[in-house]
């Protein structure tokens, strides 16, 4: 169980997290407008590179509306009082492991045992 003070310092972390994943997400969305209206009168000069860029731009973003889906899911959790329990068997998550890793759904046994499992997938 979590102290009122834990819970509003992992609040405090997700909501700083949420805001600049939002300000990230809406700037990738100024580049694609950006990047329409410029089309208009360019020639074909570079284009190569330009699609790199956009399509690196464009993961970028998927990435952040992923992120931005587990930092909401996270704060429900932090709100129905569940963020500290571990999805799997149930035992607490340590607050330090919460606090470097708030959208954490695992404790470090169960994140350890699935690693070894989904060694490929690698992104936590
Ligand atoms: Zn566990």
């Amino acid at each position: 169980m979590l102290t009122p003070e834990q819970t509003e310092e992992l609040r405090a972390r997700l909501q700083a997290d949420l805001s600049r994943l939002a300000d990230h997400a809406h700037s990738a969305l100024d580049f694609t407008m950006d990047r329409d209206r410029d089309r208009i009168g360019r020639d074909s000069m570079d284009e190569a590179t330009e699609e790199e860029t956009y399509s690196t731009q464009l993961r970028l973003h998927d990435r952040e509306t992923f992120l931005l889906g587990k930092i909401r899911e996270a704060m429900a959790r932090l709100d129905a009082g569940e963020i500290d329990e571990c999805e799997e068997c149930s035992e607490p998550i340590g607050f330090k492991r919460l606090l470097a890793r708030p959208v954490t759904t695992l404790c470090f046994e169960c994140k350890t045992a699935r690693e070894q499992v989904e060694a490929d997938e690698g992104s936590e």
